[in-house]
This record gives C-alpha cells, sequence and structure tokens, in this order.
C-alpha cells in the first residue's frame, strides 16, 4: 500500500497562504511551499509581540501551540473571506528533552486552511541552535559569550542586572562598536555590576534558527503535497509512532518502534505502516529481559 497518495497536482498551486509573522520569516518558508507545492507565501505583517516575547517583555499566554493558531486566526478575521489559508511560526528554546546539557530550538508550524476546512500543525526539534543566556560582569567575559553564541552573524540582547530587567534593554546588537556600547550603558545602570547577556531569537537575527524553520518548512510542504487516500484532503502523513518492536532472540516486545500510524488532516480514516527502516525485529541490546 501506498505511504503517500501524491496527487500529480498540489491543492494550493498559484494560491496564496498569508504567513503571519513581524521576523520576516518567508525568508525560510516561501521557497519550499513553492518549490513543492507552487503556492505563493505572503507575510502579513502584525505586532506578533502583542502575543509575547522571546525576551520576557511581554510574556506569552498559552503554549508555543496556541499562540501560533492564535497568530493564524488573527489573520484571517483581519483579512476577511478572500483569504482562505494561514500559516504561522512559533519557537520556543531550552534543554533538549532527553540530553539535558544540550540546548534545542523547538519550532511549530500551524497551519488553517479554510477551503477544505482542517487544521494542522507539525513541529521540529533541533539541536542546531546558538540559545544561551549568562550573567556577566566584564568584557572579557562578554567577549567570550559572544564567540560561543556566533556573534556577529547572530546578535544578542544585553540588559542590566538580570532578566528581570524590563525596560532598559538592547535588542538586535549585531556589531563589534554596539557590542561595546551597549555593554558600557547596562554597566552603568547595573545596581549590581553586572549585566545579563542572551542570543536574540528573532529569526531574522537568528541564522541558524532560519534554517531549522526552513527544515521544518520543507516536512510541512510535502505534508501538504500528500492526500488522504479516503477523501482526498491534503495534509495526510504519519500522526504517531507505536512502540513495541519484538526482540530477535526472545520475541518480547521492546521500547523500539514498531509500527507508524498515518493520518488525515480532517476525516477519520487511519493506516498503519512498518517503520521505514524496514526491521522486523528489535537488537536485543533494547531488550529488558536479553539486556537487562
Ligand atoms: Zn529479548
Ligand atoms: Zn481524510
Amino acid at each position: 500500500m501506498a505511504k503517500h497518495s501524491l496527487k500529480p497536482r498540489s491543492a494550493y498551486a498559484r494560491r496564496c497562504i498569508v504567513l503571519t509573522t513581524k521576523h520576516a520569516k518567508s525568508i525560510a518558508i516561501a521557497s519550499p511551499l513553492f518549490d513543492k507545492l507552487k503556492a505563493s507565501v505572503l507575510e502579513y505583517v502584525v505586532d506578533t509581540d502583542q502575543l509575547g516575547t522571546f525576551s520576557g517583555e511581554v510574556e506569552r499566554s498559552g503554549n508555543a501551540l496556541e499562540c501560533a493558531r492564535k497568530k493564524c486566526e488573527w489573520s484571517l478575521d483581519q483579512l476577511g473571506d478572500n483569504v482562505k489559508y494561514a500559516l504561522a511560526s512559533e519557537g520556543s528554546f531550552g534543554p533538549h528533552p532527553f540530553i539535558p546539557f544540550l540546548s534545542c530550538d523547538h519550532e511549530i508550524l500551524y497551519f488553517i486552511d479554510r477551503k477544505h476546512d482542517f487544521h494542522l500543525h507539525l513541529s521540529h526539534v533541533s539541536e542546531k541552535t546558538n540559545y544561551r543566556k549568562e550573567s556577566i560582569d566584564s568584557m572579557e567575559g562578554l567577549l567570550k559569550f559572544a564567540k560561543a553564541a556566533q556573534f556577529p552573524s547572530h546578535a544578542l540582547i544585553l540588559r542590566p542586572n538580570d532578566r528581570e530587567t524590563k525596560t532598559f534593554i538592547f535588542k538586535g546588537v549585531n556589531s563589534q562598536q554596539e557590542l561595546e556600547e551597549s555593554f558600557e550603558e547596562c554597566m552603568k545602570q547595573a545596581a549590581n555590576g553586572r549585566i545579563w547577556v542572551e542570543t536574540d531569537m528573532r529569526a531574522q537575527f537568528n541564522p541558524s534558527r532560519m534554517a531549522v524553520i526552513k527544515e521544518l518548512a520543507e516536512n510541512f510542504a510535502d505534508r501538504l503535497a500528500s492526500h488522504c487516500p479516503a477523501c482526498e484532503t491534503p495534509g495526510w502523513g504519519k500522526v504517531r509512532a507505536e512502540s513495541g518492536m519484538p526482540c530477535k532472540w526472545c520475541k518480547s516486545e521492546t521500547k523500539i518502534i514498531n509500527h507508524e500510524i498515518f493520518g488525515c488532516a480532517k476525516c477519520s480514516y487511519k493506516e498503519t505502516h512498518k517503520p521505514a527502516h524496514g526491521l522486523r525485529y528489535a537488537d536485543p541490546e533494547n531488550c529488558e529481559f536479553c539486556n537487562p
């Protein structure tokens, strides 16, 4: 059975998908959607900071997924019935879920299709990020931080004291002169003699993040190019994986993925597929009986 039901022609060919953003993300998103779907992406520039900022001046209300959905709905409501497709991206940064000492970038793309009447979101976790933050008391320390953060191709944010400082803040710092000046200004304001520095994670100031968003946009475009075998709605693809592959020696269930469930973005039709690696049995080293 075919994993993907690829139609010769995309449902989004010559259609316009509105991308709600303040951070020029079409740089990463437009080309995969054009190459794979022949869709054009139009940026709808709104002050998405109202929905929360990375640097913490405005706390994000709700989780990243809700935020991305709100951005899509915002555009659709503002632009009226002429627009049927909306896309938004949202990122969060922090320790890797499985490798705590490693930072990671968790990106979400949320899509609403009002013509075919469905919502679809995909996410991507990547360790390709410069995300870091530190309390610093010297220019020497700041330069060391800047080097590790891939400055100046990646911008920094500086403020006096600690992360709680909301009003005195330098963002998008991406030149040596700006770095030195903002350091001096922050030091003048710093009651505790320290400044807080962090990576600026806004996409247009962070090429690593832009690249991760692009990887996700590639997957997303593939997904929208795939149609449900039952109802023909775009967005067909893997919705979850189930573990339980039998051990090669004792045949008991392991935590290795045994099959993948494919589903539709709209109807309840599902298919079960063998995982792409094609193995039937798990290596006994993954078995809690053979290798406790
Ligand atoms: Zn076993
Ligand atoms: Zn369907």
